[in-house]
């Protein structure tokens, strides 16, 4: 047992599934203090989607701390933060056509998540909320609520309202169009379901077992939401700055929803930021009606509008859909070679292999893991193996992992069909 064993509270995670004692990180690597390489199809579970200490990123920060810019500033104006603002506008909203204010909530997912329930029960005037089987938004009360988990929902320790979870698409098979469900809900006074204040939305459902959402199903949604009246909320957190292809998830589907939730790679170093972006009619905050001590650190804004350079032009959203169509063909092969009862899911560099037996997904993953390659499972029985390396990954870093990936699925169902023998 390692001091931090004896010393750190039992709700430790990820150093149960990854255990090594992490020292340095370059690009898609890891390296444990004997000096082992690890090779990362984790990246932080999406806050490094630009791998590990991006030599760019790291020389600004390096620069500013050195010249002693300010770390800590509350919401004062900050030098930093004017220069994150306006290059966010000029870089991602503007050429979108995207109109959004910018609200720096505290730096995690969970409060850009808390913040925008809050501000759309604020603009509409309504309690309640609808959100997806399956969805993921966060620890706090708010976005536990929101939240499909029964496992993390119970941990919450009181009771979570509020919320009625609709179904997610595909959730009931895919001759179903969940839409007709929510459809008939909104429009039947009798439904017994409160007219709700917001929608919250995964396009991609991460943590929630690389669950996604089709194009016409995200168009149908915004259009029905548009005529009841209902904010749409996507928490592109884990899914967002680039990680399906385009900065935002919703681009190819059209969408230009009421208020956008971003965290993890926003900042681009793993240092913690989080925003909610509004539409500017929505923006009814008073000031200072929802603060916080740590609201848009201005480190975090240097390396968030260094990273900004990554989108000055469309060659890393060409390059991720050129390497998600990698992905997804290695593991469609392994799919047919190996005839096992799995099924392939993912939109850009967020890929997964569904299995029936969900107990396989796991051995895989510690299987990759005993060979140094970091990756985890979803789902809420663990029963998706979810690829999510850095978008920056070479090639060839790329096909070791899927190698790797190819090796242990095959031993695992080896000793499988060797222990049913
Ligand atoms: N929303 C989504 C979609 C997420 O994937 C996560 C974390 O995985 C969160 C919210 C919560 O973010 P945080 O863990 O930073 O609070």
């Amino acid at each position: 047992m390692n001091s931090i064993e004896r010393l750190e509270s039992e709700v430790r995670g990820y150093c149960r599934d990854f255990p090594a004692m992490f020292d340095r990180a370059q690009g898609a690597w890891l390296y444990d203090e004997q000096g082992n390489a690890w090779l990362d199809f984790f990246a932080g579970a999406g806050a490094l989607n630009y791998g590990h200490n991006p030599a760019p990123l790291k020389q600004a920060l390096l620069d500013y701390l050195a010249r002693d810019g300010v770390a800590h500033s509350l919401d004062m104006f900050s030098v930093a933060k004017r220069e994150f603002l306006e290059r966010f506008q000029r870089v991602i909203l503007a050429p979108r056509g995207l109109e959004y204010k910018v609200q720096f909530t505290g730096p995690t997912g969970t409060n850009a998540v808390e913040a925008a329930l809050k501000l759309a029960r604020k603009v509409t005037g309504r309690e309640h909320i609808l959100s997806f089987t399956n969805s993921f938004h966060g620890m706090t009360l708010g976005s536990l609520a929101v939240t499909g988990n029964g496992f993390k929902r119970r941990g919450a320790g009181v009771s979570l309202h509020d919320v009625t979870p609709m179904p997610f698409d595909g959730y009931l098979g895919r001759d179903v169009n969940t839409l007709d469900y929510l459809e008939a809900v909104l429009d039947d006074e009798g439904s017994g379901v409160d007219k709700p204040a917001a929608v919250i939305l995964e396009t991609v459902q991460a943590e929630g077992g690389v669950n996604v959402a089709g194009f016409e199903w995200l168009k149908r949604l915004a259009a029905l939401l548009k005529r009841h009246g209902v904010l749409l909320i996507v928490d592109d957190i884990q899914v967002g700055c680039g990680r399906t292809g385009p900065f935002f998830s919703f681009e190819p589907a059209g969408l230009k929803p009421d208020i956008v939730c971003l965290s993890k790679s926003l900042s681009g170093y793993g240092v913690p930021l989080a925003v909610v972006l509004m539409k500017p009619e929505h923006d009814v905050w008073a000031p200072g009606e929802h603060n916080g001590t740590f609201r848009g650190h201005n480190p975090a804004f240097v390396t968030a509008a260094a990273a900004l350079q990554f989108w000055e032009n469309d060659a890393l959203a060409r390059d991720t859909a050129r390497k998600a169509g990698h992905v997804a063909s290695r593991l469609k092969d392994l799919l047919n070679h190996t005839g096992m009862a799995a099924a392939w899911r993912g939109r850009g560099l967020i890929q997964g292999l569904a299995f029936e037996d969900a107990a396989l997904a796991g051995r895989i993953a510690a299987a990759c893991v005993e060979r140094k390659l970091i990756i985890e499972t979803a789902g809420v029985q663990n029963d998706v193996l979810k690829l999510l390396p850095s978008l920056t990954i070479r090639d060839a870093e790329l096909d070791q992992g899927l190698d790797i990936i190819q090796t242990c699925v095959r031993d695992v169902l080896d000793r499988k069909a060797r222990a049913a023998a």
